[in-house]
């Protein structure tokens, strides 16, 4: 199972937020590696109030969860 998990990634300007993916049973680390620290995870508002930054998919994560499916062929 995988979570998506949104930060604010420093190395944008201006600011981003990136979805990276976690797997459920290791969740220290995103699936490109990176550490994930609580305190940069970014809550969506989800009232559409939050459009204003604008976020984007992290490549290696999405790649990885990609690899795992066709693996497991579901
Ligand atoms: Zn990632």
């Amino acid at each position: 199972m995988y979570e998506m998990w949104a930060e604010h990634d420093p190395a944008q300007s201006p600011s981003a937020v990136v979805w990276h993916v976690v797997a459920k049973d290791d969740a220290t680390a995103s699936l490109c590696g990176r550490f994930l620290e609580p305190s940069r995870r970014v809550v969506p508002a989800g009232d559409g109030a939050g459009a204003e930054v604008p976020d984007r998919y992290c490549d290696p994560c999405l790649l990885t969860v990609r690899e795992a499916i066709a693996v497991t062929g579901r």
